[in-house]
């Protein structure tokens, strides 16, 4: 059966955890939301390969709950966690803060400093224990650098470009004189954020009537490639999926379809040739990523990629068409923490 430990609240109970520990050493280390469905699908896989998991509640600072560093020994909720191999890193404690919230609506003009410079501090705590268990041997999926640093997606165009793989003409830039003449050369031009947060955009008039406020960050800007939005799914060397996203109307981002907001986004299959699954996998290398949903766009015999997320949400997926992507990623983790 499977046995997870710090589900729900209160987490981890400290002498049943430290008990099963000893019982069985073969344990995974999970860190994400407390009810994430994903963190809770792969726990699941993990206890059916005979490992136990342990769930590292990524709000547990946040809500005030113990954590203390000890002469580099954690104590998570009062009990020492020692031996962890192998890590799930579903979610990425972020140092910066895009938006400050308090009782579900945004605090824009009030004491936001406050709530930015505690969010850092625990950000910078908990990536550096992350860290420590990299530098003691543990094989995290995703490592704390990969997933955050090397998400940015003009470092990851370049790898992709240095490898050969197709990519989208693209200009990054705050200069709206630079920006005219990409529009004149390329004409059919979308825009998105560096580090995202927001939908694609087409560069239409109205956009190019706003283009002063660039100045005040750069902003990327790229050919509008045609075709279908696929998601390939990497975990280790192995194409675990691959899909085409359908949505009932054509979109540019096919997060903006009702349909799909709704869960009610339908997959098919597609297979990759041999030469676009070998750049997924060196792409993924270079960029330190053990776990990466890979976006596309696919018309013909043609592949554009256009970046890889370090923690793909894929859960949908999964469910739908059965491809087993969260037991690879159990599998995985399991691996590095077998003894
Ligand atoms: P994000 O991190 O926001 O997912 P993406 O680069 O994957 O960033 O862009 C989101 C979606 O917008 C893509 O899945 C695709 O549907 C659309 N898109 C992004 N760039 C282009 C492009 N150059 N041409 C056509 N569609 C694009
Ligand atoms: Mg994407
Ligand atoms: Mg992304």
């Amino acid at each position: 059966s499977p046995r997870l430990y710090g589900q729900g609240a209160p987490c981890l109970r400290g002498p049943e955890v430290s008990a099963a520990l000893e019982e069985n050493p073969m344990r995974i280390g999970i860190f994400g939301e407390a009810e994430d469905p994903q963190c809770l699908a792969v726990a699941r896989e993990a206890a059916a390969l005979g490992a136990d998991a342990l769930l590292f509640d990524s709000g547990a600072l946040a809500a005030g709950r113990p954590l203390s560093l000890l002469d580099g020994r954690m104590f998570y909720l009062g009990e020492p966690v020692d031996g962890l191999r192998g890590f799930y890193l579903r979610t990425v404690p972020s140092p910066y803060v895009p938006a400050m919230e308090r009782d579900d609506t945004l605090v824009l003009y009030e004491d936001w400093f406050t709530t930015f410079a505690q969010t850092r501090e625990r950000a910078a705590y908990v990536l550096s224990w992350l860290l420590q268990l990299e530098h003691q041997g543990a094989t995290l999926v995703n490592g704390p650098h990969a997933a955050s640093m090397l998400q940015y997606k003009p470092f990851q165009l370049h790898v992709l470009r240095s490898l050969g793989a197709c990519v989208p003409r693209t200009l990054i830039s705050n200069d709206p004189a630079a920006i005219r003449a990409f529009h004149a050369e390329m004409k059919d031009v979308i825009y998105k954020p560096v580090l995202g947060g927001a939908l694609t955009r087409p560069l239409d008039a109205e956009a190019l009537e706003r283009l002063g406020t660039v100045t005040a960050s750069p902003v990327i800007f790229q050919e509008r490639v045609s075709g279908e939005d696929l998601r390939v799914m990497l975990v280790g060397e192995d194409i675990v999926s691959c899909v085409a996203i359908e949505t009932p109307e054509p979109h540019l981002d096919f997060r903006s379809d009702p349909a799909y907001r709704a869960g009610q986004a339908t997959y098919r299959e597609v297979a990759l040739p041999e030469p676009v699954q070998r750049f997924c996998r060196e792409a993924a290398r270079a960029c330190g990523l053990r776990l990466a949903g890979i976006d596309l766009k696919h018309q013909g015999d043609r592949f554009v990629f256009l970046e890889l997320n370090s923690s793909p949400i894929y859960l949908d997926v999964e469910l739908k068409l059965g491809h087993a992507i969260s037991r690879a990623i159990a599998r995985r983790v399991v691996e590095a923490a077998r003894p």
